[in-house]
């Protein structure tokens, strides 16, 4: 037996790391940074009970909820917050579980302002609308400091069993689907510890590390198994095809994309989800006096944002098209202006200045030619002074270990039924950014519920066919 910190850990017959969460002082376990938990403090703080009471009560708990629609879990949105209204909290975490499993990572982590809030029916009356996000927040941290288990039990034991690729929201999930049907979920990760995104993507300031992995804890003890540090590829996938009922693949994107500049590797060069990784796990506690970022979407400003609250005394974002065009959406825009990171647009870097380490970013302003295209102006250079680089240009996808003549592909993303989560390949089901691109959690989230759903319904009607 092996205590990794987090889980009660053993090795199995073939000699890879196997982990079951014991619940047992897992928090206590956890690593403490309270360096991090300084810089990073609370983006939107939790209400307090009498708080969060009269928000419940502006509710006008609308029949035909557009919240509940905009959702892509389809939360009972005024259930919920009703029975907090009526001092129902337990009762309003399950309601809330019973559509999210992980709605205590997604009442932190969605954009609620283009999400549940954003369709909420005050909008029309010109009010302020329900703080959707803040309450669904406070009936799951109540559950969390009650310390009682998830209102839930695993599903009489059916004898199935299902590999899950990847540690993320969509695999967790799905897990937890399955288990509700008396399903055996095994996850398999690449890294050494679980949550994929939500433990290591999410900016501290929405979602800390330590809410996470206690979420994650509190669905383990519906029975699923953990296997960490354990990489994938497609000799190891023809094993797991092999050994379980099903495949699920929650494999989520690949690394982000390369400048494409000459000498790029060298020191002072990093991308954002190292980045945030790092600090996230303690890894990174400062950064250099200048840190230039190059892109324009959520995870650029998440790394922006980060490298200030780490101390930077200059950050720059830079991004080849203008504000209006960024994929960032513009409250977290208007975030990082007011966090103080200054914004070039209309630029590219076109190579970087220094021997061992990056010293400045050569510059060039762009243009649009003839066919539309973006073109930069070499003659209008400049450079900008930087130590450090963070780029976040977008992100590759994640399946070249598939087979492609078995698993439908497009353009590197996994295609799947919508309905059931099904690829080409019946007894591979998948969900999360490797269908989609990348999205929001509670849309990885939908993903996996979805494809749990879909499995558990699959293996009944093929095991009835045997
Ligand atoms: S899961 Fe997200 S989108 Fe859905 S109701 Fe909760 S905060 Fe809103």
């Amino acid at each position: 037996m092996v205590d990794n910190h987090f889980f009660t850990t053993a090795l199995d017959e073939e000699g890879e790391l196997l982990a079951v969460s014991t619940s047992t002082g897992f928090l206590e376990r956890a690593p403490d940074s309270p360096e991090v938990a300084k810089r990073f403090a609370d983006l939107h703080p939790g209400f307090a009970p009498v708080s969060a009471v009269i928000e419940a009560n502006r509710c006008l708990y609308c029949f035909d909820a557009p919240c509940t629609v905009a959702c892509p879990t389809h939360i009972d949105v005024p259930k919920f917050i009703k029975k907090i209204a009526s001092g129902n909290l337990e009762g309003s975490a399950r309601t809330i579980l019973e559509a999210n499993i992980l709605g205590a990572s997604c009442a932190r982590a969605c954009p609620v302002q283009v999400l549940c809030e954003g369709s909420c029916v005050m909008h029309r009356n010109n009010e302020r609308p329900i703080e959707i996000g803040r309450l669904q927040r406070f009936a799951m941290d109540a559950l969390h400091a009650s310390g009682d288990p998830l209102p839930f039990s695993p599903g009489e034991e059916t004898g199935k069993s299902v590999a899950l690729i990847g540690g993320g929201p969509a695999s967790l999930a799905c897990a937890a689907e399955l288990r509700r049907r008396g399903i055996r979920a095994e996850i398999f990760d690449a890294r050494p510890l679980p949550g994929g995104l939500n433990t290591y993507g999410i900016a501290e300031y929405k979602l800390p590390l330590i809410e996470s992995l206690h979420e994650i804890d509190m669905l383990a003890q519906l029975g699923v198994t953990f296997h960490f540090d354990t990489t994938v590829d497609a000799a190891k996938l023809a094993l797991l095809e092999a050994q379980f009922d099903a495949v699920f693949l929650g494999v989520g994107l690949g690394t982000i994309h390369k400048l494409g500049v000459a000498n790029e590797d060298r020191g002072g060069v990093t991308n954002a989800l190292d980045f945030i990784a790092g600090y996230k796990s303690g890894a990174i506690t400062m950064v250099p006096k200048k840190v230039a970022v190059i892109g324009g979407g959520n995870t650029a400003i998440d790394a922006a944002n980060a490298a200030v609250r780490l101390g930077a005394e200059e950050v720059h974002m830079i991004y080849r098209r203008g504000p209006q065009q960024m994929s960032a959406f513009a409250f977290e825009y208007e975030h990082a202006k007011q966090e103080g990171v200054r914004f070039h647009f209309h630029v590219t870097p076109v190579g970087l200045v220094g021997e061992d380490r990056v010293e400045a970013l050569k510059l060039a302003q762009l243009e649009t030619s003839v066919d539309s295209s973006l073109v930069p102006k070499l003659e209008e250079g400049s450079e900008l002074a930087v130590d450090l680089v963070v780029l976040a240009i977008g992100q590759g996808t994640h399946t070249s270990f598939l087979d492609g003549d078995k698993v439908q592909l497009d353009k590197g993303r996994i295609v799947v039924n919508r309905v059931n989560g099904q690829t080409s390949y019946p007894k591979f089901f998948a969900g999360g950014d490797c269908i989609n691109g990348g999205r929001e959690v509670v849309d990885a989230v939908a993903d996996g519920k979805r494809a749990g759903i879909g499995i558990a319904a699959w293996l009944e009607v093929a095991h009835a066919n045997a």
